[in-house]
């Protein structure tokens, strides 16, 4: 799990009460796992503990909404519904979601694709865990891979809006040919992110806090001494040491995907979780990890993932036209960086 703390999130003041102002604020803190990752929670409040609200609400995400796995989420039901003639209704957040997915697919030239399930399947990401996988691994073969290759893609997808879903305004259907398997593995995080944002904005006792969710961060507000947020950036050689550090004022969502996150070896060959729907294989891109820096948690998400298989050169470009800062490393340790993100990174001496 520790090597799997890419973010890890400085500033955290040794004392738990403070004053700020004439307000008496506590510190609160909390490291807990959900979504197959580690969460860590630090929140100042004048008020109550709020961390074990904020775990329920990653965790009914994750469990109502997010989850390819369980039988309980909207993403199991909208798979199970693959190839049926009636489609599926999805909610107001899933159609949301979906729509902006199938946007940066799109953008992304087909780079980003949550189609990608049966191909994530095949390559057993999902058992891979955080960090290595251990034993042995055997990679799936060519035929194989195309055979997956053969399900996915967006124009297997089609969604249709208002009277033409058969329901109110506002009602959209989705309909996916048989075998399909949407997988929002890429997205989940980020979202994630979005929803602790509405939670901490809705809670005015909260004045500054940061919650990492795997490689993807959020800071809101302000730290009682006015200084700015600290975020790590992982070293993808060493994921336990930064590369670097980000100093943001405010609200931002960072993310991160990088090779090191989940992978498995074999014959000397690390495989690890971020595909290349071109080929059906762990993306070939010449890059380690690319960290972008967004106001939007599901945004950024999706941008790590697309850039990291777009490359530099064209990673650039794509999170330029999304106004998002971005930060790639390759894989020779070389760090690249978007103009606006120069001011922000320091790097580790
Ligand atoms: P991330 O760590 O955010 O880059 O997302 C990687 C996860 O998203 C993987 O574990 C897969 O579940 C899924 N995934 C892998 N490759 C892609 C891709 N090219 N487009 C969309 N989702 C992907
Ligand atoms: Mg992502």
């Amino acid at each position: 799990m520790k090597r799997f703390l890419k973010a890890v999130l400085l500033g955290a003041l040794p004392f738990c009460l403070c004053s700020c102002g004439r307000q008496e604020l506590r510190h609160v803190q909390s490291v807990d796992t959900a979504m197959g990752t580690v969460i860590q929670q630090n929140i100042y409040t004048a008020g109550g503990d709020c961390t074990d609200g904020i775990m329920e609400l990653i965790r009914n995400l994750e469990e109502r909404t997010l989850s390819w796995r369980l039988e309980t989420s909207e993403l199991y039901r909208i798979n199970q519904a693959a190839g049926s003639r009636e489609g599926i209704v999805l909610t107001e957040e899933m159609a949301a979601v979906l729509g902006r997915c199938l946007e940066l697919t799109e953008a992304s030239e087909g780079a980003f694709d949550v189609t990608v399930g049966p191909v994530a399947r095949l390559w057993d990401i999902d058992g891979w865990a955080a960090g290595s996988r251990t034993g042995e691994f055997e990679p799936p073969s060519q035929e194989a891979v195309d055979g997956a290759l053969d399900l996915c893609g967006v124009s297997r997808l089609r969604m249709t809006a208002g009277p033409d879903a058969g329901g109110e305004e506002g009602t959209v259907r989705l309909y996916a040919e048989a075998g399909t398997e949407l997988d929002l593995g890429a997205v989940g995080k980020g979202l994630a992110l979005t929803h602790i944002l509405e939670y901490l904005e809705s809670d005015p006792d909260v004045t500054g806090a940061t919650v990492s969710v795997g490689g993807s961060v959020l800071t809101y507000g302000s730290r009682p001494d006015r200084a700015p947020w600290q975020v790590g950036i992982a070293d993808p050689d060493h994921s336990s040491d930064n590369l670097g550090i980000l100093s943001l004022e405010g609200q931002w969502c960072i993310s991160t995907s990088g090779d090191y996150e989940r992978f498995a070896e074999a014959g000397g060959v690390r495989y690890h979780h971020i595909l290349d729907p071109a080929t059906g294989r762990p993306a070939d891109s010449g890059l380690s990890s690319v960290t972008v820096l967004t106001k939007d948690g599901m945004l950024g998400d999706a941008l790590s993932t697309a850039c990291f298989v777009l490359g530099r050169e064209k990673g650039m470009e794509l999170a330029q036209r999304y106004g998002a800062e971005a930060l790639f490393v390759d894989k020779s340790g070389e760090i690249f960086m978007t103009p606006g993100m120069e001011p922000l990174f320091r790097r580790t001496p």
